[in-house]
């Protein structure tokens, strides 16, 4: 199979959230779609390994807020490099409750669907959640983000636990000849072509040239855990 094919399927970019009883978590999905319009019905797939999969089994019910293409990276990170087991996503997080009293991200979101769980279909390594949309509403007018936008303009990955995850996942392409690092705690790929405007760096900054205090984007790690991408050296 050429899964170059696959990488030609467009997706947007979620926050999933759910949970019980002062129990809640969220991550970032980018499966999501709507099945019927009436009822207005949506699916999303989350990996069996994310603290998220259990909430949904056992609350039955989630919110999707979808992110906007100006959410930056160390906040899409925060939601889809951590896991809910070891940090409270939502705790410095703008969020309301609606219908469901599962948290609605309100920061750099552009709208949310709140969602009753009705089917599940066991997918091995994946669950497809299929709900009723109870409520939703717009938040802002900005652009929502597409996979796209997160990939090619941001230089983000995929977790491995992402439905679309690839294990060594094609370069993005790129010109110049300074070399690549990519993080070696969540994979995030710092392009010395694009720089990284979440935290001032100019494009065509090289990685020796970032100050000292730079850290990843995605997951804060310092410089020290970035290794010269290999491919390109
Ligand atoms: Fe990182």
């Amino acid at each position: 199979m050429n899964r170059a094919a696959l990488h030609k399927i467009s997706y947007g970019l979620y926050i999933v959230t759910s949970g019980q009883d002062d129990k809640f978590n969220g991550q970032v999905a980018n499966s999501m779609f709507q099945v019927t319009s009436n009822p207005a019905t949506v699916a999303i797939s989350i990996n069996k390994e994310n603290y998220t999969h259990g909430l949904i089994k056992s609350s039955r019910k989630f919110v999707v807020s979808i992110l906007a293409e100006a959410a930056p990276m160390n906040f899409i990170g925060l939601f889809g490099f951590k896991s809910g087991r070891d940090v409270n996503k939502l705790q410095n997080v703008k969020t309301k409750t609606g219908m469901t009293k599962v948290p609605i991200v309100l920061e750099n979101t552009v709208s949310y669907i709140e969602v009753e769980l009705e089917k599940e279909l066991d997918c091995g390594t994946h669950t497809i959640f299929v709900g009723n949309i109870v409520d939703g509403d717009v938040i802002s007018n900005e652009e929502p983000m597409t996979y796209a936008y997160y990939q090619q303009v941001k230089g983000g990955k995929s977790p491995k636990t992402a439905p679309t995850y690839v294990k060594d996942e094609p370069a993005a392409a790129s010109v110049g000849i300074a070399a690549r690092y990519v993080c070696s705690v969540c994979g995030y790929v710092y392009d010395p072509v694009l720089g990284d405007s979440d935290s001032g760096i100019a494009p065509g900054t090289k990685f020796e040239d970032l100050p000292e205090s730079w850290t990843c984007p995605v997951c804060g790690a310092d410089k020290s855990k970035f290794e010269k991408e290999q491919s390109r050296v």
